[in-house]
């Protein structure tokens, strides 16, 4: 879309810009990245009366020009660099009424820079609520540019917004703070090298000039050393004018703002916070909530997920009955058909757990959790904010580490993420089932446990710990980026506005689909090519072999199962399994298994299909127990011992707990650290642990 005018919204976490931002742009929105940066760029339209269209970019929460995160680097960039593609027209501050002294520190800093810009001071209603009266009239002649006020939940004073946008109307910014005395003549000593006038954007230039990204390196070195020779301490000039500007914003609030002692919204929050932070109930209450929420990602899910796989597979029978026999439609059927249900299969997953996340994020109960959880996962290199997305690995770890966002230092969010897929996701629970069946004996323990269950428990434990632990040796070798400071605000209780909502849940099944799904394709079709085709012309041989056997055209069923087992065989992954052969036997496994590891890279299911496969079941007449029973009477072909051993079994149950067997998270993964760097250390050191445990257990048990 063509655009006339660009806005930012800017301002404090929190203050309601994303609200806003909603509520201006509503369904016309697209996400991408800031170039460079995994920090999400959401961008919308508005259109105002006379056609045009305005651009409105609603950039990561900010305190103040002095960028400490990622996140504030890059509003930091849009809003000093005039050549960044999203360098504003007019910026809208965007403040929370009810917090309006800690917003104004950074809404006086914007309008030191001079961009033409308008303030809204957003969350009336709690200002009100809490007795609060302000003058914003005065407010705008004392800052000079024009203040709305807005309930960006409810939508007051959205279309005073709109009509702001449509007269692009900015005020000139009254200069509220001046660079001191002393640092004035180097100001004059700058304007050689970047062409500013004296003045607060240049002080702030010659301050942060490590965070801008369009500067040369000449220019770097120049500004050092500037800074070098006249001994400047960057660190006291920005104390200084904090504290500077923190005075007047005293002097300022005492004209425009009335108290008086109600406090409703506060006392309401208080009462709850009693209950939810409380050191016994408190505990209770998350972990009740925890288990509702994971029930729901394991079980609810499962009926569209059923769904979406019945639908799939009847497309593709449908296609294998009705398209041309040849290899094309085998790749559209077997290839990208299976990529792209592989892929919708877990939307359902997604919207579930994000539904509930943003429910805790709006309420404001996320906070608390972070509260209660944190001083506990710091212990090991993770957040507060990792105990939500690490239950949900339980489910499945895709959707668990978009869940990682909101984690705000980078190194526990990168922890979080590297360790998550190590939690049982519902996709090992086939391979357990199965494999548990066939080694553990269905029986009592103290007459009251099922020992199978006993079994499947002790994985799924040792998921937890194994992933908790990994985290614990990680932590020493990332390197923390920037030392962010950890600001934990408890906002008051709220109920959840559905819109916004529904906007999250749209923008994250979009995300993926469209950004983990390219990946998941490309390796879909890799492995459907591996497992159709073979070397040389060992197929056609095994079509001729089985030419005598057609009646009719056809084979019979057992002749046809017999045939795709060959076929397996003498695939590329066949070969690759029995290339495998040497360096799994010390685990116990044999080339078969390593035809299965290599296929249930897609996922981890697809051992079970594989098996079958090789056991030579067909679609028709497979049944687990039949599977089992198969896979049992196996035996070794020089040993003559039976093939799956209680050793083999536990070595490949402890192999698949620990792989990194799935496509789909490391392509999630990719996505949300922007590098290949991640989910490849990912792979490495889950399956080298994989590996590690497998030989261990076999060696020992054997
Ligand atoms: P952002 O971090 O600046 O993007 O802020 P959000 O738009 O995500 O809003 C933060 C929280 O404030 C959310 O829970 C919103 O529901 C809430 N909020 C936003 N605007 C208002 C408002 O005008 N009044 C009230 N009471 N809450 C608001
Ligand atoms: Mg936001």
């Amino acid at each position: 879309m063509k655009k006339d005018f660009q806005i930012a919204l800017v301002g404090n976490p929190n203050s309601g810009k994303s609200s806003l931002f909603n509520a201006l742009t509503g369904l016309n929105q697209k996400v991408g990245n800031f170039p460079g940066v995994t920090v999400d760029k959401k961008s919308g339209f508005l259109k105002i009366g006379n056609g045009d269209s305005v651009e409105i970019t609603d950039l990561p929460g900010t305190y103040s020009l002095y960028p400490r995160s990622e996140d504030e680097q890059v509003t930091f960039n849009v809003l000093l660099d005039t050549q960044n593609a999203s360098h504003p027209d007019l910026v809208l501050v965007v403040a929370d009424a009810s917090n309006l002294r800690r917003n104004l520190l950074f809404i006086t800093q914007i309008i030191d820079l001079g961009l033409p810009t308008a303030l809204i001071i957003n969350k009336m209603d709690l200002a009100k609520e809490q007795g609060m009266d302000l003058n914003l009239a005065a407010l705008s002649t004392h800052l000079g540019i024009p203040v709305l006020a807005t309930n960006a939940r409810k939508g007051e004073g959205i279309s005073e917004v709109k009509r702001l946008i449509a007269e692009r109307g900015a005020g000139q910014p009254l200069p509220f703070y001046l660079p001191s005395e002393e640092v004035q003549p180097i100001l004059q000593e700058l304007t050689p090298i970047n062409g500013l006038q004296p003045g607060y954007r240049s002080f702030i230039y010659l301050c942060n000039h490590d965070y801008l990204q369009n500067i040369s390196d000449k220019q770097h070195r120049e500004l050092d050393a500037l800074i070098s020779k006249h001994n400047i301490n960057i660190t006291q000039l920005q104390a200084r004018e904090t504290v500077r500007r923190y005075e007047q914003i005293t002097g300022l609030l005492g004209s425009i703002e009335k108290r008086s002692t109600k406090e409703v919204g506060k006392s309401r929050t208080e009462k709850i916070d009693r209950i939810l932070l409380h050191p016994v109930y408190g505990y209770v209450v998350f972990l009740g909530i925890l288990f509702f929420i994971f029930q729901s990602i394991f079980s609810w899910a499962s009926w569209p997920m059923e769904f979406i796989e019945t639908v799939f597979n009847q497309l593709g029978s449908w296609g294998s009955a009705n398209l041309p026999d040849a290899w094309y439609t085998d790749l559209l059927v077997n290839g990208v058909l299976a990529g792209l249900g592989g892929i919708i299969v877990f939307v359902p997953q997604i919207v579930l757990l994000f539904l509930f996340l943003s429910l805790l994020e709006e309420t404001g109960y996320m906070a608390r959790v972070s509260f209660l959880m944190d001083k506990l996962m710091r212990k090991f290199g993770l957040n507060g904010k990792s105990v939500v997305p690490l239950i949900g690995g339980y489910a499945c770890a895709v959707p668990s580490i978009m869940a990682t966002r909101s984690i705000n230092s980078w190194k526990e969010r990168i922890l979080t993420i590297m360790v998550l897929p190590l939690m049982s996701c519902s996709a090992r629970l086939p391979v357990y089932t199965l494999l548990i069946g066939m080694t553990v004996p269905e029986e009592r323990v103290l007459g009251l446990f099922n020992l199978q269950g006993l079994v499947m428990m002790a994985f799924y434990l040792l998921g937890f710990v194994a992933a908790i632990g990994s985290a614990m040796v990680m932590k020493w070798f990332i390197k923390e980026r920037n030392s962010s400071f950890f600001l934990l605000e408890m906002p008051i209780y709220q109920f959840p506005r559905w819109q916004n909502v529904g906007l999250t849940l749209v923008d994250k099944a979009k995300a993926f689909v469209f950004g983990a799904g390219k990946v998941i394709i490309v390796i879909s079709i890799i492995l459907w090519f591996m497992s159709s085709f073979g070397p040389g012309d060992a197929f056609e041989k095994l079509e001729q072999q089985f030419a005598t056997e057609l009646v009719d055209g056809e084979l019979s069923p057992e002749a046809e199962n017999e045939l795709n087992k060959l076929k397996l065989e003498h695939s590329y992954a066949g070969r690759m399994g029995k290339w495998m052969e040497p360096g799994i036997a010390p685990l116990g496994f044999d080339w078969k298994i390593g035809i299965s590891l290599v296929t249930s890279f897609a996922a981890r299911e697809v051992f079970v299909g594989t098996m079958a496969t090789i056991y030579s079941l067909g679609s028709e007449d497979f049944e687990e127990t039949t599977l089992r029973e198969k896979m049992m009477a196996d035996v070794h072909p020089t040993t003559g011992k039976p093939l799956y051993s209680t050793a083999t079994t536990f070595s490949l149950m402890l192999f698949y707990a620990f792989a990194m067997q799935c496509m789909s998270t490391l392509a999630i993964t990719y996505r949300e650290t922007k590098s290949w760097k991640w989910p490849a250390l990912q792979f490495f050191y889950m399956t080298g642990l994989a590996y590690l445990a497998s030989l261990l257990a076999y060696q020992l048990l054997s």
